[in-house]
């Protein structure tokens, strides 16, 4: 049967399409985090929907499970097939051509398999903006971005993935394919199908197309690295800067003095601006579509009296493209830095804004107390509640036995997230990373009404199986 299957798959997509051998397959299982291992009966790249639609109902025909796969970088296992080596990793790759760009309507209709950078750079030719930007927009791709809801730094301005995607293309666990493919920004005739699909992380279909809504380009940015004295004044800066004349506020990251200290010590190109030494600081980038040059002054004046009132301490503002991007390196460079520290527990969670200085330390505080030595590094999208709250291990700890503490330094932090009312996910969805822990937080009401609508989708529990729930 299972020769069978696979011979009809080569059939319809072809022999670039499938890669059935096992050291063709292994780089598809190889996930980043280094948490998952799975084993595949085959990777399928379907060039087409039309193939992608063929391949599932075969595989539905054949009872046979499916695991979608973008880029690989959700980093929750989510794209990870068990270990049976039944399941067939569909990746989508190879379903990649922008299908149409209309920058009067300021949409772009694309394959799940474009590259978000790609996406970028095609919406920045047509002078317009794709907004949504993160560390690994040079691999993940729309249909992973939109399958784990993606946020990135420009969340506080444009919004999650949720909010620019206008319509979608999905093929169903029977191989049906919804032409979901809508570019009106006004659509009310009832349930909108298209947000159960954003962040089902590949539960309910697969996305085979999508239209991205796109914005003005920025004509004037301005960006800077400003000391604090302390984390409550990071609130109120933000604040004060978002209520400047024309909120342009895009980003606005918090970085601590170890994330910064962790950064400039293994981070290519990443180095600490000041002289002396603070506990935190904070990205900020200003963008306008306004092109008369005034941006860096409009963020100089507000440093200034920020400054004169004692919000900042101490500020850099880059003069040029260069020095805005040795600016960002600082906080891009804190994950990979954090590898060089040994092991790293991570929480990616949110809570409202203006809970986040009383969140850092209470849960700093209570993680310190189940593990001296271990070493917080809270940053990221401050500006809309996302903390990434990382646990470097303590100095000269053994990784695996630190790593084996995840479970209870999970529980001690998202018992607080939860406490305060916040998520234990804000970013790269559950997969199987988090599904335990989910279960564990969410009401039993929400739990039954994601498997029902599970079941009324998929029920025979054939897409992406053991992920989410
Ligand atoms: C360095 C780094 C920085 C990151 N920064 C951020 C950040 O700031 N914000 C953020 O939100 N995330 C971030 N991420 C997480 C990750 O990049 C995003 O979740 C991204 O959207 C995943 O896209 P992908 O194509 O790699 O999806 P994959 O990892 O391949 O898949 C993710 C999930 O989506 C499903 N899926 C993939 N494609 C499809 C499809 N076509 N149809 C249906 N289901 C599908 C998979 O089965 C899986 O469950 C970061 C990751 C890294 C490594």
């Amino acid at each position: 049967m299972t020769n069978d299957l696979l011979a009809r798959i080569a059939a319809t997509v072809g022999p670039s399409g499938l890669v059935p051998d096992e050291p063709g397959i292994a780089p598809y299982l190889i996930e980043q985090s280094g948490l998952f291992h799975g084993r595949a009966l085959a990777v399928v790249r379907p060039a087409s929907t039309t193939e992608v639609a063929a391949v599932v109902a075969l595989c539905a025909e054949a009872g046979v499970a499916i695991i979608p796969q973008g880029g690989n970088t959700g980093l929750c296992g989510g794209a990870s097939p068990d270990e049976s080596g039944r399941q067939i990793l569909l990746n989508l790759s190879r379903h990649n051509r922008i299908r149409a760009l209309d920058p009067v309507n300021y949409t772009m209709t694309v394959d799940s398999g474009v590259v978000l950078q790609t996406v970028q750079e095609k919406a920045d030719d047509a002078d317009c903006l794709f907004p949504l930007t993160f560390g690994a927009e040079g691999s993940a791709q729309i249909g992973g971005v939109i399958s784990t809801n993606a946020g990135g730094a420009g969340v506080l301005h444009y919004g999650n993935t949720r909010d620019l995607v206008m319509g979608l293309e999905v093929v169903m666990p029977d191989g049906r394919i919804w032409d979901g493919l809508r570019v009106l920004r006004k659509n009310n005739t009832g349930y909108d199908l298209r947000h159960l699909f954003i962040g089902a992380e590949g539960t309910l279909g697969i996305v085979t197309g999508a239209v991205l809504k796109l914005f003005p380009k920025p004509r004037d940015v301005a960006t800077a690295f400003v000391a604090l004295p302390g984390l409550d004044a990071a609130l109120t800066l933000l604040s004060r800067a978002r209520a400047a004349p024309g909120d342009q506020v895009t980003t606005f990251e918090l970085v601590p003095r170890i994330g910064l200290e962790f950064a400039a010590r293994h981070a290519r190109g990443a180095s600490d601006p000041f002289d002396a030494s603070h506990d935190w600081y904070a990205l900020i980038e200003l963008s306008t579509a306004r092109g008369d040059g005034t941006l860096r002054d409009s963020l100089e004046s507000l440093l200034e009296s920020a400054l004169e009132e004692g919000l900042v301490a101490d500020a850099a503002i880059a003069t040029s493209v260069d020095q805005a991007r040795a600016l960002w390196r600082i906080r891009e460079g804190i994950p990979e830095a954090q590898k060089c520290e040994g092991g790293s527990i991570k929480h990616d969670v949110s809570v409202p804004t203006s809970s986040i200085p009383a969140f850092i330390r209470r849960a700093s505080r209570a993680v310190a107390e189940a593990m001296p030595g271990i070493r917080p590094v809270p940053f990221g999208h401050v500006g809309d509640g996302n903390i990434h709250f990382n646990l470097s291990q303590p100095v000269g700890a053994d990784k695996e036995a630190y790593l084996r503490e995840w479970g209870r330094m999970n529980r001690i932090v998202h018992d607080i997230v939860v406490e305060m009312n916040g998520s234990i996910s804000a970013e790269h969805g559950i997969g199987k990373l988090k599904r335990a822990e989910m279960a564990h937080y969410k009401e039993p009401l929400e739990l039954e009404l994601m498997r029902r609508i599970k079941d009324a989708f998929d029920p025979r529990g054939l897409m992406n199986p053991g992920k989410v729930l």
